[in-house]
């Protein structure tokens, strides 16, 4: 089964600069897979479009075999995403943040609540359940975007830049978080321009530069061209 397949992808901004240029793209089920870049590449544009969070100009993306175009909803479901930046909202609490999101996919109260609770024990945030969220540290926020994604349990994560501007300790726990995430069965993606977090968590990789794939392996044999 394929998790994610892109073909043709373009994506024209309404001042018309073509940020994507027909990107292919296919991850299979199961994977930890990176998509590296400089920045300005178009990593948060394809990712913002599998999210149906940006428009697509051309293309056709599928996520485990529901098209964005057709099946949105089920699409959708099956992704969990964890944004760059996000804004939280004045008062709101840790915890109500979680379990709000759950709400979001259906799931009941009692579910909610022991995944919220699950999850933010195992990203080391039950501590500060209370905690308005743009109280908390940059580090935080990040780890709470990330139990957000995971309430619903997706088959698919997609993280963008997960750790820019995280503390070397943090990164490394974040690291190991993840691996555990991909190990028990989800299909992780993330977009970096670092090549040591690609190296040290994926096993395929695709470049990207100026909207257009350049490169398309395994970690392994990308490593060993260096
Ligand atoms: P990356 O995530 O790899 O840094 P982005 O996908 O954010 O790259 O951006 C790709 C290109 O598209 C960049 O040159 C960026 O300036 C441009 N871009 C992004 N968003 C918009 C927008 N809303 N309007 C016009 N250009 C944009
Ligand atoms: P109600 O069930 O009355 O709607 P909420 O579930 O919205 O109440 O919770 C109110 C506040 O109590 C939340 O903002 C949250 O911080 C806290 N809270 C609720 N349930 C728990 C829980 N199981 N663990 C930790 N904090 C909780």
């Amino acid at each position: 089964t394929k998790a994610l397949e892109i073909q043709g992808l373009r994506k024209s901004y309404d001042n018309g600069f073509e940020a994507l240029k027909g990107v292919d793209l296919n991850v299979a089920e199961g994977d930890f897979f990176a998509l590296l870049g400089p920045n300005g590449a178009g990593k948060s544009t394809t990712i913002g479009i599998i999210c149906s969070l940006v428009k697509k100009t051309a293309g056709e993306v599928k996520v485990f075999g529901h098209s964005i175009d057709d099946e949105l909803a089920l699409a959708k479901k099956a992704i969990g995403i964890v944004p760059q930046e996000f804004n939280f909202s004045n008062f709101e609490p840790v915890w109500d943040i979680v379990v709000n999101q759950a709400g979001y996919y259906g799931l009941s109260r009692s579910v909610a609540q022991e995944r919220a609770e699950r999850y933010l024990r195992q990203l080391d945030l039950w501590d500060k359940r209370h905690t308005a969220a743009r109280m908390l540290s940059g580090g935080m926020k990040r780890r709470l975007m990330i139990a957000r994604a995971l309430v619903h349990e997706p088959r698919l994560l997609i993280l963008d830049e997960p750790t820019a501007g995280v503390d070397i300790e943090l990164r490394r726990s974040m690291w190991q978080f993840l691996t555990e995430i991909n190990r028990q069965g989800t299909t992780i993606i993330l977009t970096t321009h670092y090549l040591e977090e690609a190296e040290s968590l994926c096993r395929n990789i695709a470049i990207i530069d100026k909207g257009e794939i350049i490169e398309n392996t395994t970690m392994k044999a990308l490593l060993k061209q260096l």
